[in-house]
Parts: C-alpha cells; structure tokens; sequence
C-alpha cells in the first residue's frame, strides 16, 4: 500500500503552537490553535502543559480531533502550554517522533516542538553528548536537547543563544520549561512564526506558525518573530533577545504564499488570499487566455483563479468540487489505482464545463500525475478546451528545509520542456508564473528562499552531497 499521491503537491512540513496565560484554559486554547494549523500536518498531533510543577505531555498518531476530546483536554491544566501538528520530513512517521519532544534533567523539564528541516545535525551529533530520550526517537528535532545535555552549566538563555548561532537550517521552535513559554525562529527566518496578545487578558500571549492560528484562540496579531531573534514569556512579561546570528537577511519560504500557509494568514501585513490574487492578476496579464470559465484546483488555486478571472473578465466557477473527507487515504499502487483516487478526490460540476473552454488554476504542478488525471475528467465532463496555468514557477531543484519536494529525478519541469509537460499532461495549453512576476507581487523580492524554482540555497547544506549554489 501506498500513501496518497492523489494530492501531487509539496507537502506541508508541521505547525506549532505556544501560549502563556496564567488562570486561562491553556489546554483548550492549544487545542483549538492546533486545529487552525492542521493544514500544516496531518500525522500526529500533541499538547504539553505545564502545571507549575511538571510538564505534561499527550500526543498520538492522527488528526487533532482524532488525538484530543473534551474529557482529555479537562484534564490538561495550566498555565502555560505548546502543541505541535506533524508531517514528517526527518525521522520516521510513528508516535515517538511525534511532537512536543520531553527533555528532563536534575535541574528540571523542557519540552519542544519544532516546525522546520536541520542542515547540520550529523555534523553536530559528533561532537555533542547524547541524551537519555529514547531510542525510537530518529527525528531531527532532537539536536536542541543535546546542546541542553552538552552545556547543562550554562544559563538556559545562554543555550539557546548557542542552538542559535551553531545550528542550520530553517527552523522554527516553540519551548517551554514549567514556568516560561519560549519562541525562537532561525537567522534567516525561513519558516513563519509569530506573536500575537489574547484579548480581554492582561498577560495572555500566544506564538504560532501562522495568524489564523492567532485568531482563532481571540488573540490579536502583534508582530513576527524576526530572524534569529529569541522572544521569552513569563512572569517578568515579554523579553526579546536580538541574537548576532541573524545575517540581516530573510529567506522566508516562498511556498508559505504559493501552498502552505492558510489564505487568511497574514503575512507581511496583506493576507496570503490577496497575495495570490495579485499572482492570478500577473498571471492574466502575461497570459491572456482565450476562455469562457475560470475554475480552479481546490483549495490554494481558488484565490490565484479568482484573481485570474477578474482581471480577464471572465467568469469564475466551481467546475471542480473536492471532496474534503478523504483524509489521508492509502491507496493501491498502479496507474489505476491512481486515478481512481483522484476520482475519488476530485468531482465536477458538469453543467459549468460542458461545451467550454476551460481555464484552470493550480498552485503547483509537481510530478504532474494530478493534473494529467484532472484534465481527463474535465474532458469527459464535456470541457471543449482545457487550458492549464500553474501559479507558480517550474519545480526543479529539491527542497532541503523542511517541505517534502521530490527529489529532480521525480519534479516533471526537471526532466521535461514546458511544451513536453503540456503534452504529457494533456492540456491545450500550460503556463507558469515567472518567478520576476511572482516577487513583483511579493515587492521585497530579497526576501525569499526560491531555492527549488532558482537552486539558490539561501543557507549552507553541510552534510548534504548536493550541487547546488549557496548565496
Ligand atoms: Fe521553500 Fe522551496 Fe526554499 Fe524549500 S527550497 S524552503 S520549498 S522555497
């Protein structure tokens, strides 16, 4: 059995989730958040909670609502909490690589949950002490609780400090000891994390991967965490540590725009929904195609196709319904197996496609085994023309920093011509966002890890063989 390839995207690396709010129902909130962020991981989910005295852990295999229920979180009381939703890019899919990650030694506990993929760690485990977690656990993440094992005598900001400066990567990471709620994002801030302020509370704040997750447990948006910085909450309230780290340079992950994040996140002060109309309007504007409806592969390249459609005049609709309970389905191998979840996946809407020229909207076109499966059920819907447009650049270098891209051999723009990809997937025409357009619409157009469209790596693969230019 195979796991889904229904859905031939990048795939979401995880989300995390913090909050500090003395006498507030910190296990529910973390739930609740956690929710908002399951787009960013689908295989496990885990709450740890500190009660003042110990910190508590649940976590299991699932969904969130699969691993939590009302009596459990009952149960899970506190004042300071973190949650972590997991897709796993190192380490193995099973519950004890399952996040937040539980550290104790003589001088207390910490628990972890980390959103984002370490360049360095074999390098680095040489020369640091193992620690006493448990063997099963083979995922990545545990790098930062051999620095706390390596340098137990030094203060713990000094340590984290230490993570900063000598670990690589992207990484995003909420912490927490039985009294303090921590934040820390990597120097060239690859992955999102921000702070926001629960309402209606006098020192309630909350970190997260993205600001719905902010949203949804009443808070209000404050800031992001910048590059390499180190934001500790307590009872002494909010204090920032700007470490030397940071190069000054942002890379964010350009893909948080294109796929990953939620489309009323706010990013940079605009929300993702506004950003991907803009790339539907440059898309329109390059690429002016001779249609009669606009629909979209949903959910991502709904706001690009409406951009689209407006900025053309043409009609946008629902050709293409997605059936959201599919969860994560296991299928059978073989091209008709395949298709078959995507039926499954994917229905039309017969009367909007029959006689048309189509114009369809994707995010992303990986293998491009979705998409070749797409448009043959548009066809057989009665589409007349279907014409493919993909909001995003060609694919064609790997992504080593935590999003699960396939290696080039797999990335169908590395191998294939655009016009081979067009015939390959069997559309009447196929287009890409150019990625000059796409950091137009983006206006800080420095800013970005673009490495799997450019294979400019902004940060240093050590322990990697890979080819490829570092800036
Ligand atoms: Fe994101 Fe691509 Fe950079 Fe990976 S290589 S961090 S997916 S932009």
């Amino acid at each position: 059995m195979y796991l889904d390839e229904s859905n031939d995207k990048p795939r979401d690396e995880c989300g995390v989730f913090g909050i500090y709010s003395p006498g507030d129902e910190v296990g529910f909130k973390t739930y609740f958040g956690l929710n908002a962020l399951q787009h960013r991981g689908e295989e496990s989910a885990g709450i740890a909670i500190s009660d003042g005295t110990e910190i508590h852990i649940h976590k299991k295999m699932g969904l969130v609502t699969d691993v939590f229920n009302e009596n459990l979180l009952c149960t899970l009381k506190g004042d300071i909490a973190i949650g972590h939703v997991r897709y796993s890019t190192s380490g193995d899919s099973t519950e004890a690589n399952a996040q937040p990650l539980l550290y104790r030694d003589y001088r207390g506990s910490v628990a972890l949950a980390h959103n984002g993929n370490l360049t360095n760690v074999s390098l680095l485990k040489k020369r640091l002490e193992p620690t006493r977690l448990s063997k099963e656990i083979s995922t990545d993440s545990e790098i930062f609780f051999r620095f706390m094992a390596k340098y137990r005598q030094l203060p713990f900001e000094k340590i984290l400090e230490l993570c900063m400066s000598e670990i690589s990567g992207s990484f995003s990471l909420v912490v927490m000891t039985k009294n303090s709620l921590i934040g820390l994002r990597d120097p060239y801030g690859m992955r999102p994390l921000c702070l926001g302020k629960l309402k209606g509370t006098k020192s309630g704040y909350v970190l997260a991967s993205e600001t719905c997750a902010v949203e949804t447990v009443g808070g209000e948006f404050i800031r992001e965490i910048e590059p390499g910085e180190i934001v500790i909450l307590d009872k002494n309230g909010i204090h920032s540590i700007p470490t030397r780290s940071s190069p000054g340079k942002r890379h964010l992950c350009i893909f948080e725009y294109i796929y990953l994040s939620r489309s009323d996140s706010v990013i940079d002060g605009r929300t993702v929904n506004l950003v991907r109309r803009d790339f539907g309007r440059e898309l329109a504007q390059e690429f002016p195609v001779e249609g009669d409806v606009v629909i979209s592969v949903p959910d991502s390249g709904m706001s690009v196709a409406m951009g689209y459609a407006e900025e053309r005049g043409l009609p946008f609709r629902e050709g293409l319904i997605r059936n959201r309970y599919m969860g994560r389905t296991f299928i059978r191998p073989g091209q008709k197996n395949r298709e078959q979840a995507v039926r499954m996946k994917f229905n039309t809407i017969d009367e909007i496609l029959q006689g048309q020229r189509v114009v369809i909207v994707d995010d992303s076109l990986v293998r491009g085994t979705t998409s070749s499966h797409i448009i043959r059920i548009l066809r057989e819907a009665g589409a007349k023309e279907v014409h493919f447009l993909v909001a995003s650049p060609p694919l064609c270098y790997p992504c080593y920093y935590g999003i699960d891209i396939p290696s080039s051999g797999e990335l169908v723009a590395a191998r294939r011509s655009i016009e081979e990809i067009r015939h390959h997937i069997g559309a009447d025409s196929l287009h890409y966002l150019n990625l000059e357009r796409m950091l137009r619409v983006l206006k800080r157009p420095h800013d970005f890890c673009t490495a799997c469209f450019d294979g400019v790596y902004p940060v240093q693969l050590l322990g990697t063989d890979s080819k490829v230019s570092i800036i």
